[in-house]
């Protein structure tokens, strides 16, 4: 049997936060269907990293999170699986338009690589991915949009142009991550984000990723988060 405390200890792992659920050890602890966990399987992912092991059982539950943890520990993962679930849970899922998941990183780069992330788990189920961020055309974003899309991976700037042109609307939204919070302050983009969360309805699920938690997204975590679970993985600044 696993001693939480003890394995936390090793890895520099804390968790603050109530009624916390417990890490698991395999992806099969996380309840995931065959299908997912076959597309689990054919990225060679073998067991979930560290930062996995705490966060999937958290988000699954519904809970809001703070997740720190440095570069390669494996954070995509640990919000693409999670909103999978959440989007395949949605019931009538075709009735409505909008995305239901929406991710926010600060640079294109960054944005493309979860873009293409999540393609990998959303692809077999049906679900639809869009990329908005600079580089294509504004025309062919705006189409793009209009043709559907379940997930939509963003940077903050290109999304509130997209928002104004009304390409997309964020009343199905009920997923939302910030990921690389820091990394997005400092390029400048916390009205963008803060006009981005404003748009999303209260009642979504709200998950933030950062390497390191500046007071300014300390504040803004609180303001926009709801009871979240603070998950920390090793000696960060
Ligand atoms: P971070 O966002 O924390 O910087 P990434 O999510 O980009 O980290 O993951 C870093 C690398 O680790 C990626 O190449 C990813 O495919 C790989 N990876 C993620 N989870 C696992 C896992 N459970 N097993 C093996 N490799 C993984
Ligand atoms: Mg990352």
């Amino acid at each position: 049997e696993l001693d939480v405390t003890e394995y936390q200890k090793s890895l520099a792992i804390r968790v603050s936060g109530f009624d916390v659920p417990r890490p698991i050890k395999i992806f099969e602890d996380s309840g995931f269907s065959l299908q997912l966990m076959s597309a689990i399987t054919k990225q060679g992912y073998e067991k979930p990293t560290p930062i996995q092991c705490q966060a999937l059982p958290i988000v699954l539950s519904g809970r809001d999170i703070i997740g720190i943890a440095k570069t390669g520990s494996g954070k995509t993962a640990a919000f693409v699986l999670p909103m999978i679930v959440h989007i395949m849970d949605q019931p009538e899922l075709e009735k409505e338009e909008g995305p239901i998941g929406v991710i926010c990183a600060p640079t294109r780069e960054l944005a493309h690589q979860i873009y293409l992330e999540s393609k990998k788990f959303a692809k077999s189920h049906g679900i639809r991915v869009c990329a908005v961020y600079g580089g294509m055309s504004k025309l062919d974003q705006f189409k793009e949009l209009k043709a559907g899309c379940e997930i939509v991976v963003a940077t903050p700037g290109r999304l509130i142009d997209m928002l104004k042109i009304k390409a997309l609307t964020m009343l199905r939204a009920t997923y939302l991550v910030l990921d690389e919070a820091d990394r997005m302050f400092d390029l400048g983009f916390e009205p963008q984000i803060r006009s981005v969360v404003g748009q999303v309805r209260p009642d979504r699920q709200t998950l933030l990723f950062s390497a390191t938690m500046p007071r300014k997204i300390e504040k803004l975590a609180r303001e926009i988060l709801t009871d979240p679970v603070r998950v920390t993985v090793g000696e960060v600044g």
